[in-house]
């Protein structure tokens, strides 16, 4: 290296330098986890804008996360300073797409300030199409149609591309039409869905060549980080984009596909060397993160996938430290563990940002937030929400609180509609006036309003079994063990019916979350004691600038590396995931094996496996295995460890068990302390005292009619106009009104003629 090279060539490898400076054709830059893909990448874009072969705004750069894109562009300021400040195309595709499709909205009948719709909206639009068509939603989720629309948009298919085979898919051959629907609809809304950003676009420059050639024209440099996660969609349109320059530099790990669940296709990277003949193929083989213990570790795991298109990786960092194995008892036990080697690492000087707790899946989250907030460890959740504000969590803890609680009103409005109980807007309208108008909460609005003609015999019944089903789980919940009560509760008003009814991946992880929140529960000695606790989690007062440690899934950790990395849960059903196991096919596992690649490679020094040989499920103990992938691990560059805190005769008998596999995957027996304590019958004593109180204060709230009406009296209502009072019963009037008759209303919404 000469003294004057410019700054971001230093410290780069010779691959590395080769992927920077040619800068001209199609570029595949294939190799592993932490060989400075992404660190070249960023090179590259700093080295056109440095020797000026292109302007900020003549380079496509596509990131995978809007938190990539951010780095790339500070990380590029700082190599050439505040050009990047204009670079307008560097962002995900969602983001790149979203923007390209304002200008040229109309040619696929949008207006540029089209509104982007978010999922639940998405649904809704299509629930509505579903039943437009006759179809029976329940037989026909509105989720599954989304879950197709966006596989086939993923893929490039516009409604008149599917096939029969498609369309068959969904209600019997009806997914095309339902499909084209939907797009109509969007169109007249001046809307579109994530799928569309691209797929717009696809056909925009499929069918407008002045369009395409501007294009063309204006990306003289396309660059892709994470390639093997593209979608064909992604692909199809990069295609177009660098058919003329042909400057195309796209990296990637074949290893690190961890997203064909949702269309990505690895297969990418093969048709890039078809469809960009001549392709100059870079390999990168020296990780520059982890320790040679840690990437060979990896590297052992990933062996077991075939069909690979193979890598050699080494280290310079040092052996550092074996990855360490640790068996614990159970899942309180794993929390409890990470929590004190990360107050031990802190109280060592080390700091929280440099630390982070991969899951598998998001659920899994809960018992490590539960025990930080405990012991005051500062957070963050990244990719996602923190478990307590999940949207399912919310609604069923509103539920909770509502039995425990009736005049929660807050809860109630959750989730009086949530699942649908044909209870219209205007029914809910005139319980809200009917509780502001005698001062008393909605439950108990709801309660008198029943027996009168205020809201359509429809609404009545629906609010009537509503609040037959609450006072029933409020006497439940003298009897019952509060996490039995909840799941009750989750089942009978329907809620939890309503998510398995969507059959998609998202509600999948919906229904997990909910269990883990009757696994909680479990830990609480009643209802009140785990609703208090809840409400404390919520208020969390850490700022944004305080060191916190990172929890997510592993999926959201692609592309990042920490210091110190915590993999929790490696045991069979949990990771690999039951879904993988209980799907069975190799391809399943082998993502899986991928996603275990990632998890591992993302440590820079330390990596700690962790399995609990119990978890409990649904109240019961259950043994479990370790992962597969445990057992993969190269014993060289391992150090098992099995710690107990309790129950030490009992790991033992448990350990042995393992020896014949099928006595370990019997379920267990209830023997672990939290379960024991949920299991005594009276603990619970503290939760209907409270309940009954606030029955009685609720009760006694504005029962008094009104003193301003008497029998004779000539009033007005809203809905049924002007009447005579004919009978007075507390607030409730019979009142025989001169156009529909008699009929039984509330004194609050009468008005003295
Ligand atoms: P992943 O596959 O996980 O996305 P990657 O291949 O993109 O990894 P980077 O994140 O770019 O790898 O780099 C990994 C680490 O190595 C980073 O901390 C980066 O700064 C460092 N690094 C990259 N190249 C070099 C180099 N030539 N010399 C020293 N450190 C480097
Ligand atoms: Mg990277």
């Amino acid at each position: 290296p000469s003294p004057d090279e410019p700054p971001y060539l230093r410290g780069l490898n010779a691959p590395q330098r080769e992927a920077v400076l040619t800068t001209e054709g199609p570029v595949l830059v294939l190799a592993g986890a932490g060989t400075g893909k992404t660190a070249a990448l960023t090179a590259r874009l700093a080295h056109l804008l440095y020797t000026r072969k292109a302007w900020p705004s003549e380079i496509l750069s596509v990131t995978f996360t809007n938190k990539a894109a951010r780095e790339m562009k500070e990380r590029v300021g700082r190599l050439v300073g505040d050009v990047v400040e204009g670079m307008p195309w560097l962002g995900t595709f969602h983001a790149i797409g979203a923007k390209m499709l304002r200008r040229h909205a109309e040619l696929v009948g949008l207006q540029s300030n089209f509104t982007i719709l978010d999922t639940d909206d998405q649904i809704r639009l299509l629930k509505q199409l579903i039943a437009a068509a006759d179809l029976d939603e329940k037989r026909w989720p509105a989720r599954q149609l989304a879950g197709l629309i966006d596989g086939w948009k993923n893929k490039g298919l516009t409604p008149d591309m599917l096939d029969a085979g498609d369309s068959e898919l969904f209600a019997n051959g009806r997914g095309q039409e339902l499909y084209r629907a939907y797009q109509d609809r969007l169109r007249a809304l001046n809307a579109c869905d994530f799928g569309d950003l691209l797929l717009h676009m696809l056909t925009i420059l499929k069918a407008h060549r002045d369009v395409l050639e501007q294009y063309q024209q204006r990306f003289k440099y396309i660059m892709v980080d994470e390639y093997q996660d593209t979608n064909s969609s992604q692909y199809l349109w990069l295609r177009l984009l660098a058919q003329a320059s042909k400057n195309i530099c796209c990296v990637g790990d074949d290893d690190q596909s961890i997203y064909s669940w949702r269309g990505a296709q690895v297969e990418n990277i093969l048709k890039f060397e078809r469809d960009f003949p001549g392709a100059a193929v870079i390999r990168l083989e020296q990780n520059y993160r982890s320790t040679s213990h840690i990437l060979a570790a990896a590297s052992g795991v990933i062996a077991n996938n075939a069909g690979r298109l193979g890598k050699t990786l080494f280290t310079d960092a040092g052996s550092g430290e074996k990855v360490e194995v640790i068996g614990i008892w159970d899942g309180p036990e794993e929390a409890r563990r990470v929590g004190d080697e990360i107050e031990a690492h802190v109280r060592g000087g080390g700091s929280l940002d440099d630390t982070a707790i991969l899951v598998r899946a998001q659920h899994q989250t809960r018992e490590f937030e539960d025990r930080f907030i405990a012991i005051g460890l500062n957070y963050r959740i990244v990719g996602g929400f923190r478990f307590y504000e999940r949207q399912e969590i919310r609604d069923a803890l509103a539920y909770l609180r509502i039995v425990h609680q009736p005049a929660d009103d807050l809860a109630f409005e959750r989730i009086v509609n949530v699942p649908k109980r044909g209870l219209g807007d205007k029914a809910l309208a005139k319980l809200h006036m009917l509780a502001r108008a005698q001062g008393i909460p909605l439950t108990l609005a709801a309660a008198r309003i029943l027996d009168t003609d205020e809201i359509t015999p429809q609404a009545r019944r629906a609010l009537g079994n509503f609040i037959g089903d609450v006072a029933r789980w409020r006497d439940m919940a003298n009897t019952l063990p509060h996490p039995e009560l909840a799941r009750q509760i989750l089942d009978e008003s329907g809620y939890t019916a309503m998510w398995q009814a969507e059959r998609s991946v998202e509600a999948s992880g919906r229904l997990e979350n909910l269990n883990e929140l009757v696994r909680a529960m479990e830990e609480y000695e009643t209802l009140g004691a785990f609703l208090e606790h809840v409400s404390l989690v919520m208020d969390n007062d850490a700022t944004a600038e305080d060191p916190k440690v990172t929890v997510m899934t592993i999926h959201a950790a692609k592309g990042l590396e920490f210091d110190t990395v915590f993999l929790v849960g490696w045991e069979e059903g949990v990771f690999p995931s039951q879904r993988a196991l209980d799907e069975g096919g190799l391809a399943s596992l082998e993502e899986e094996r991928r996603l275990a690649y990632v998890a591992i490679t993302r440590a820079r020094r330390r990596a700690v496996i962790m399995h609990a040989a119990n978890r409990r499920i649904y109240g019961q103990w259950t043994s479990s295995i370790p992962s597969r992938f445990i057992g993969e691990l190269p014993g060289e560059h391992i150090v098992e460890q099995n710690s107990m805190s309790g129950g030490e005769s009992l790991w033992r008998a448990n350990w042995s068990e393992r020896a014949d596999p099928f006595a370990s995957i019997a379920r267990g027996t209830g023997r672990g302390p939290g379960w024991q304590r949920a299991a005594t019958a009276g603990s619970f004593s503290a939760s209907p005292k409270r309940v009954t109180e606030a029955r009685a204060s609720a009760v006694s709230l504005g029962n008094k009619g009104r003193s301003d009406i008497s029998l004779g009296m000539r009033v007005f209502h809203q809905k049924f106009g002007y009447g005579t009072v004919a009978e007075i019963e507390g607030n409730k009037l019979e009142i025989d009104f001169e156009q529909a008759g008699r009929k039984r209303v509330m004194d609050s919404f009468v008005t003295i003629d």
